[in-house]
Order: C-alpha cells, then sequence, then structure tokens
C-alpha cells in the first residue's frame, strides 16, 4: 500500500442505480513468495481468457452487444452528453449482470435513450475509429435492428432463467439464457446427455445436438486461452496443484465427465497449497433443470489466522453429522475430508464477478462429495469489503429496539462470519441422499434443487450456531453465544424483509438463495412462535420473540428439507417453496423500497477486483508481480474487455 492506510482507504466507489460498486483489497499478497505470485498472476489471467464463455452462456446476444456498448464509451467526444450519460449507466449495469438481465431477478433491464440517439452514438464511435461486431457485408443499421429486441424491448426475451413459469408453459421456453436453443422439456424425455455439465444443447431438424465446451467444441478459442495459461502456471505450482491443474487441462481438452471427475478429485487432495484457484462450469443456478454448469473462476490464497478458526468447525464435522437433527438414515456414518479456509481473492471472473459469492463449497458432485469431501472456502476480503461499505443506518433502520441495532453492531460480522463458515463447512458437506438416486438429487428436484439445498445449508448454521459445542471447541466466547445467536437469528429475519428491496418488478422471486432465506423465515413465522411480525409508524418489522423457539423450528424444517433432498420429493419441494418460497406480497416490498430508497442505501453490491502486473528482467522473465487497486469501475471492466 502507498500513501492509504488500512483504516482510511476507499471501499464505496460510486452508486450504479441501486448497485454499490466497492473495491475489493488483498491484503498480504505482498507477503507471498515470489513463486506464489507468480503463480496467482498465471492462474488470473486463465480466469480472464474464460470470462467471455460467461458472457455468451448468459445470453447469446451478450457479447455483441457489450462489444458495441464498449465501442462507445471508448470512442464518445461526438456524442451528446445526456445520451451518452444514458449509455454509461446502462453499460454500468450490464457489466454488473453480464448483460441485460438483473442477477437477483432474472428480468430484462433497457436501455433508457431513444433507438435513434443510440444509433447516432455507435455512428459517432465507428467514425472516429472503433471496431464494431459486424458480420459480413452487415451495415450498422442492420446491426442496430438486429439487437433492438435485446437492448430496447423489455418484452422481447424478457427473462434469463425462469423456474417457475405458471402452468402450462416450459421453464425451458420461458428461459432466455443460451445454454438451450429451441428446446422445451418434453425434447429430453429419452435423450441422454453425454456432457450434462458442459455442453449446449440445440434443437435442429435431424433432431438434439449435444455441443460439448471443450477445445475443438464450443468455445475452443476460449478454452485455448485457459489451457494455455493453466499450463504457464504449472511449473509454479506444488506438487499436489500441478496434479490438479494438468487433470483441469486434460479435461478442458476432452470434456468428457471421466476427466471432470478426476479433475474434481485431483482438486479436491489438494489440500495444503498456499494458494488455490477454482476453474471451470461450476454451479448450476443459471440453468431452469439446475445441470448445467456457468463458467466461472477465482484465485485466491489463504488467511492463515481466519483459517484456524474455520479449520476447527471443520474438524469436528463427524460430530456435528451425527447430530445432524434428520433420519438417522441420511446422516453419514464417516464424513470425508472437509477442508475449511478463510482466503483472499485476487482474481474473480464469469460467474462469480462482478458480483461474489461470500462462501464456496466444491466440488458439486455429490457422489465426489461423499467419497473424497470438498473444499470450503470463505472469502474474507469480500466480507470485510461488504461490511466496510455497509452503511450504518441499514441496521437502524430495519431493527426493531435500540438493543437489536447494538446487538448487531457488536456480534452480526461475527455471528456472519461463523454461519457462513457452518452453511459451507458443515452445511453443504452434510448428510447422505438415498440409494435410489445415484448421488444424484439434483435430478429429481429439477429446477427446486439448487433452492433446496441452499435452504438445508442455512438451516444446518441456524440450528447449530445456538449449539454449546461452539463454546466447547473454542469457536465462540461461552459468555457470549446468546447474544451472538439472537444478533444472527435477528439479522437473519431483517435480511428477508430488507431483501425484497431487490425485486422492483413482479411478486414472485427467482433467485435460489433469495427463494430459501425466504421459505426459513416464512416458514417458521407460520409453524412456530419465534418470530412476529410488528408494525410501527406504517413500517414493517420482523421481531425474534425466542432463540429456543427458532433454533427449534430451524431443527424441524431441516429434517423436513433433509428428507426432501434425500429421497428427491419433487412434489415436496414444490409445495415448500411455492407456500413460502418464491411468492410476496407487493405491497410490502413498495413499503421496504421506500424505506431503502429514502436512505438511499444499495440493494446490491459490484466488486473491483485488485489488479496484478508483472515486473519482467530484461530476459522477461517475471521478477515480481505488482498488485494495485484500480477503485474505477469502468476502467477495469474496459480493460477486461481488450483482453
Ligand atoms: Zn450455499
Amino acid at each position: 500500500m502507498s500513501a492509504e492506510t488500512k483504516t482510511d482507504r476507499p471501499y464505496l466507489l460510486e452508486r450504479v442505480g441501486d448497485a454499490a460498486i466497492v473495491q475489493i483489497y488483498a491484503d498480504g499478497f505482498e507477503h507471498l513468495s515470489l513463486r506464489d505470485k507468480i503463480l496467482c498472476w498465471h492462474l488470473s489471467q486463465a480466469a480472464l481468457a474464460g470470462r467471455d464463455i460467461y458472457y455468451d452462456q448468459r445470453y447469446a446476444h451478450n457479447l455483441t452487444m457489450r462489444r458495441v456498448l464498449e465501442a462507445v464509451l471508448t470512442h464518445p467526444s461526438a456524442t451528446d452528453p445526456a445520451v451518452l450519460d444514458a449509455i454509461t449507466h446502462y453499460t454500468k449495469l450490464f457489466w454488473i449482470h453480464t448483460g441485460p438481465f438483473n442477477n437477483l431477478t432474472a428480468r430484462k433491464f433497457v436501455l433508457s435513450c431513444t433507438p435513434d440517439a443510440f444509433a447516432v452514438a455507435v455512428k459517432n464511435a465507428a467514425a472516429d475509429g472503433a471496431p464494431l461486431p459486424l458480420e459480413a457485408d452487415e451495415s450498422i443499421d442492420q446491426l442496430l435492428a438486429r439487437l433492438y429486441g435485446p437492448l430496447f424491448d423489455k418484452d422481447f426475451e424478457p427473462i434469463v432463467t425462469n423456474k417457475s413459469p405458471g402452468a402450462g408453459a416450459d421453464i425451458l421456453k420461458s428461459s432466455s439464457n443460451n445454454l438451450y436453443v429451441g428446446l422445451e422439456m418434453a425434447d429430453l424425455d429419452g435423450f441422454e446427455e453425454r456432457f450434462p455439465l458442459n455442453s449446449r444443447l440445440v434443437k435442429t431438424a435431424g433432431g438434439l445436438v449435444e455441443e460439448p465446451y471443450r477445445i475443438g467444441g464450443k468455445y475452443s478459442d476460449q478454452i485455448a486461452f485457459i489451457v494455455e495459461h493453466l499450463e504457464a502456471a504449472i511449473p509454479h505450482a506444488t506438487e499436489a496443484m500441478a496434479e490438479a491443474l494438468r487433470a483441469l487441462v486434460t479435461f478442458y481438452r476432452t470434456g468428457e465427465t471421466a476427466d471432470r471427475r478426476a479433475y474434481d478429485i485431483a482438486w479436491v487432495r489438494d489440500q495444503h497449497s498456499t494458494v488455490d484457484t477454482m476453474n471451470g462450469f461450476i454451479e448450476v443456478y443459471m440453468d431452469a433443470r439446475g445441470v448445467k454448469g456457468s463458467w466461472e473462476a477465482l484465485v485466491y490464497y489463504v488467511h492463515p489466522e481466519k483459517t484456524a478458526a474455520a479449520q476447527a468447525i471443520a474438524e469436528h464435522a463427524q460430530w456435528f453429522e451425527d447430530r445432524m437433527p434428520w433420519d438417522p438414515k441420511y446422516r453419514k456414518p464417516k464424513v470425508t475430508g472437509v477442508t475449511a479456509r478463510a482466503i483472499e481473492v485476487v482474481m474473480e471472473s464469469g460467474d462469480a464477478a462482478p458480483m461474489t459469492p461470500i462462501g464456496v463449497n466444491l466440488p458439486n458432485d455429490q457422489e465426489i462429495r461423499e467419497t473424497y469431501g470438498s473444499k470450503s472456502v470463505s472469502l474474507s476480503n469480500v466480507t470485510e469489503a461488504y461490511e466496510k461499505s455497509t452503511p450504518r443506518e441499514y441496521r437502524k433502520e430495519f431493527a426493531w429496539s435500540q438493543e437489536e441495532v447494538d446487538r448487531a453492531e457488536q456480534w452480526a460480522a461475527f455471528a456472519g462470519e461463523l454461519t457462513t463458515n457452518l452453511h459451507e463447512i458443515i452445511g453443504h458437506g452434510s448428510g447422505q441422499v438415498s440409494a435410489a438416486l445415484n448421488g444424484a438429487p439434483e435430478k429429481a428436484l429439477k429446477e427446486h434443487s439448487s433452492a433446496i439445498e441452499e435452504a438445508r445449508a442455512d438451516l444446518v448454521a441456524l440450528y447449530f450456531v445456538a449449539d454449546p459445542y461452539l463454546a466447547a471447541i473454542g469457536v465462540v466466547p461461552a459468555e457470549s453465544q446468546d447474544d451472538i445467536v439472537l444478533a444472527e437469528y435477528e439479522a437473519y429475519a431483517r435480511n428477508a424483509l430488507v431483501q425484497l428491496r431487490r425485486i422492483r418488478e413482479g411478486t414472485q422471486i427467482e433467485e435460489d438463495h433469495m427463494r430459501n432465506r425466504q421459505l426459513v423465515v416464512h416458514w417458521l413465522l407460520a409453524n412456530t412462535s419465534a418470530l412476529t411480525v410488528s408494525t410501527r409508524d406504517s413500517k414493517t418489522y420482523y421481531r425474534v420473540t425466542s432463540r429456543h423457539e427458532f433454533r427449534e423450528g430451524a431443527g424441524r424444517l431441516l429434517a423436513e428439507v433433509q428428507r426432501i433432498r434425500a429421497e428427491g420429493d419433487y412434489e415436496a419441494a414444490s409445495t415448500l417453496l411455492d407456500t413460502y418460497g418464491v411468492h410476496f406480497d407487493a405491497a410490502l416490498r413498495d413499503e421496504i423500497v421506500g424505506r431503502v430508497d429514502r436512505l438511499d442505501l444499495a440493494s446490491y453490491t459490484a466488486f473491483v477486483m485488485p489488479k496484478l502486473t508483472p515486473l519482467r528482467d530484461a530476459r522477461g522473465e517475471i521478477v515480481d508481480v505488482e498488485i494495485t487497486y484500480p477503485k474505477d469501475f469502468a476502467t477495469q471492466m474496459l480493460e477486461y474487455g481488450q483482453v
């Protein structure tokens, strides 16, 4: 760090509509060994090399749209300032959400200037020398006509992923992402996918065609670049990590499920390297079926002190498993190698950025988790950046009493990190499913699979955060555990209310983590006396009335959620989510939006990554890698766009 100190450096950089843009800092990078720094550099390049894959997966028009928008932003001189403002605002949202669909509501947002004004801006940029993504013999007007629907028409391809399209409608046909072309669910009857996680399915006159993502297949160019950077990283990696990277390269070449499994296993076995990466087709939230992986990459290194606390929980995984409040036949007799680490991210790309998770537990393959275990990470510097950029009025507005505010100020950050650890390390890693499901409950639970799994992991955390055993193993101070538990339950209840601000249209939630939080809180409201709804000055509050009832209720719901997953009970999942998780009251949402807007609070946060720069000697060898913080979102996005 140069002139700035840790305490006065800026976190919140700007507001874009209801989004906050926040800088992530990676303290300690300077102190890594040169070898680890160089490793981070090559892995970061591999992360950026795949960024366009996710753009294309999310929407077939995304890359063309991005190139046109970036052409205007980099060649602005002749364009009317008001029009340029509108285009800049839209482009920032487009970058934040990787395309024109809001990440949280799944709905389309559109450009606010007129199509004519936009056409003038694009032509100005072209006249100024900006390259445009024109097809052969295509005029600028034809290009703009092709992009009219995606840019300006809210009703054209309106929802990226629609898991609840309503009676009679098809989940694939109603979803505008690029994972399927021309298909509906019925087309999949009797069709066996050879590359379920890593392919696009296209319906042609001759039947369904599977396009595997691999070298020589779909995204061949991008994947070849990823592989080039991974291969450059291998000489700087530990032996265990090098083995995992070689397996990943093999998988990127063949696309075969057996090679992906070999990679997952090698990746789980690498437990001690200081630097690590996730790189591949990983999370399945964007697929209405919950099968196809969105491409993402993270590069990070371990945070030693915070890792000690996470590891203490991981070491007692079997103790928690033996006491899961569900049918003993769905407990694992032997929990295998859960590794937990607190990390500092230096690069996130694809589905993991610019909006990022705070915790990740992989691999997702249930069978590998059961046999080989999993690795869980909590993103310390992301959590820190969230904390430091959140205004204090935020809690005050939604807390019922001053005691609740005080409790939150003292304990919410601590409790949040603890429950994130329990969610990732114990929650996702726990339980076993009926043998009849062949280790793949997601096939039976379909579009409800992700929300049910998130609910399961949250409920494990809410149930065990109140267990005295946590104090016994030194993870929480015994004398403060009651306050910590209450602070967590209160924050969880507030969150169910406050998160409604993110869905400014409609009365239905699409995002799986949000569905899960609504499910938990509304189930507790309906079935226990843990919570109550109170109003004061026409403001709604969710209050925790009994810590004990809350824990007991979370345990009961957890037993049912685990049963649903273990038995693949689609009907029960459907009913549970439909009753408690998907729908909400528009009047309540409007009230929350009003309160949030009066305080000018952001609804969600996007992050600016650190920037790594290799310093080379006369022979071109890297002699150091410098880390800097760009603190400007547009600059970073435009830079990434040129890679
Ligand atoms: Zn989770």
